[in-house]
């Protein structure tokens, strides 16, 4: 099997390199408008000054990361067309998809047979 290195904008942070501290702000959460009126002013400043700030744990401050890229077939080991390489595909084409699965299936049902 072989891959390729491949950056990407991280995704946690989206390439800011820093993620707003979880435990002030929580991933997904955030202030209600009302919520924020009630934080004192000085709080509101540092909060946008990016005071509470912390580097993202994902990239480490770099903004981007390092993914691995499948190059070759898993089921095949043929390359995977240039066009179609991504961090998810894992196959040369849909039949391979398709033969992976079945055998994965095949697998399984053979272990049921042997009583596993
Ligand atoms: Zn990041
Ligand atoms: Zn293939």
């Amino acid at each position: 099997m072989s891959t390729r290195k491949e950056m990407i904008v991280c995704p946690r942070c989206g390439g800011h390199g820093t993620i707003t501290n979880p435990n002030i702000y929580p991933i997904g959460g955030g202030f209600t408008q009302s919520e924020w009126n009630e934080m004192d002013s000085e709080f509101q400043d540092m909060y946008m000054d990016g005071a509470y700030d912390v580097r993202c744990p994902d990239c480490k401050g770099r903004n981007v990361i390092e993914v691995d890229v499948r190059t070759t077939c898993v089921v095949c080991g043929e390359d995977i067309p240039a066009d179609k390489q991504s961090r998810h595909e894992i196959y040369c084409s849909n039949a391979c998809a398709d033969k992976d699965y079945n055998d994965c299936y095949d697998i399984q049902r053979a272990e049921r047979e042997m009583g596993c």
